[in-house]
């Protein structure tokens, strides 16, 4: 019997599990550890802040899909990783042993990277952290009254939803506030993806009276104001920090491979370019041949192949490598029931990109729910 260590029920890890569940691993025991037992499906949190889902449409519940794949569940958070001994470190739990292991604990916004930012801003990661907070925020704003400065800090696809759903969301609950959603960005928006999105996503701004304010990172965050690029502090009762995607501390002290940015450096079949026992997938790997932005998409795509892979090593077999698409479809929904799709070099927008975004994260939701 070889025990299989799965950590994090991120994106890949799901499909990981759905696949265990339909095609029992033979004499393996399989233990997934957790940190939240309801995980968020990061493509419709977006929907979620604008009002358009409830938490259950946009969570899965780790507890069954572990039960129906015959997998243990550890609610718990991994904190290191004793490979000498090969065994998992868990926060506040006794230590886990494992044949082989897997990582998808996903990444966090780099929030020390602005000063003052852990303690003014509402953080976006944990997803369902967030979750939590923008519910109770939302509560607390139906009865504003005067001006209400929200910023969200950081351009991705992230940013730019999160700032177009708080926009939609609080015209709704705070009806008797003067609303002014800002989003500032360091560089441009949408870094690395096509101007036509870019062009597209800045009339959508200034149709709907959101500032949005480029090449203006943020150096500090203070009590009620944030403090720009160009020196000039802007007033703000919320910030969210949705900036570049930093990796989990507890990496450096594994001793395993990691890339420039600390993400765990793994080769074409998702292994650890250091220990063939550890795999990695998501956002908190790196694939050295194959690098791609940190996005849900991805972490989705590498499912199968990690699942498959798993597979095989523990049936004495070579894993195989996975070559991820280069161009992708995303979809950005607008908050307010439209969506922009990009791929490529083209971009649409419309009423009907909502509801083809909706089919697919819908479609894909009922997979593992
Ligand atoms: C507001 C927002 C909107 C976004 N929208 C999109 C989008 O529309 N499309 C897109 O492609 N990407 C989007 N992203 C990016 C997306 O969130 C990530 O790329 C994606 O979640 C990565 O998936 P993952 O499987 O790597 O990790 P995650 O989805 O982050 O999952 C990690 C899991 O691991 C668990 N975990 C973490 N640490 C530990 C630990 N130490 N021990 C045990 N468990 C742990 C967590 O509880 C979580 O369940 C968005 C991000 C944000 C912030």
């Amino acid at each position: 019997m070889r025990h299989l260590v799965l950590i994090g029920g991120g994106h890949a890890h799901v499909h990981v599990l759905k696949q265990f569940g339909e095609t029992p691993l033979p004499d393996a025991e399989v233990t997934l550890v957790g940190r939240d037992i309801e995980t968020p499906y990061s493509g419709m949190i977006p929907g979620f802040v604008a009002g358009h889902y409830s938490f259950e449409d946009c969570h899965i519940d780790l507890a069954r899909l572990c039960r129906r794949a015959g997998v243990r569940l550890v609610h718990g958070e991994a904190t290191g990783l004793d490979r000498t001994a090969r065994r998992v470190l868990l926060k506040d739990r006794p230590a886990l042993d494992y044949d082989l292991l897997s990582i998808d604990v996903g990444s966090a916004p780099n929030v020390g990277a602005i000063e003052g930012a852990d303690q003014w801003a509402i953080p976006v990661k944990p997803i369902a952290e967030l979750g939590r907070r923008w519910l109770e925020f939302c509560g607390r704003m139906k009865t504003w009254l005067g001006p209400l400065n929200v910023l969200v800090i950081g351009g991705g696809a992230g940013g730019i939803e999160l700032a177009l759903a708080i926009d939609h969301r609080l015209r709704e609950v705070a009806k008797a506030a003067e609303l002014q959603v800002t989003l500032a960005t360091k560089d441009e928006i949408l870094t690395g993806q096509a101007e036509a999105a870019r062009r597209r996503l800045r009339a959508i701004f200034r149709r709907r009276g959101i500032r949005l304010l480029e090449q203006s990172g943020a150096r500090r965050i203070g009590r009620g104001a944030v403090e720009l690029a160009d020196g000039q502090w802007h007033q703000a009762d919320a910030v969210f920090v949705v900036t570049e995607a930093s990796a989990a501390p507890w990496f450096a002290e594994t001793g395993l491979p990691l890339d420039e940015r600390g993400f765990l450096a793994v080769d074409d079949m998702l292994r650890s370019t250091g220990d063939d026992r550890v795999f990695a997938a998501g956002d908190c790997a790196t694939v050295l041949e194959h690098r791609r932005p940190k996005a849900g998409v991805f972490a989705v795509r590498q499912g199968a192949p990690l699942a498959d892979n798993l597979r095989r090593v523990l049936g004495g077999e070579q894993p195989r490598p996975f070559v991820p698409q280069r161009r992708y479809l995303s979809i950005l929904g607008t908050g307010d029931g439209r969506a922009v799709a990009t791929r490529g070099d083209w971009a649409v927008e419309g009423r009907w990109v909502w509801w083809w975004k909706d089919y697919i994260d819908r479609r894909w939701m009922r997979m593992y729910q």
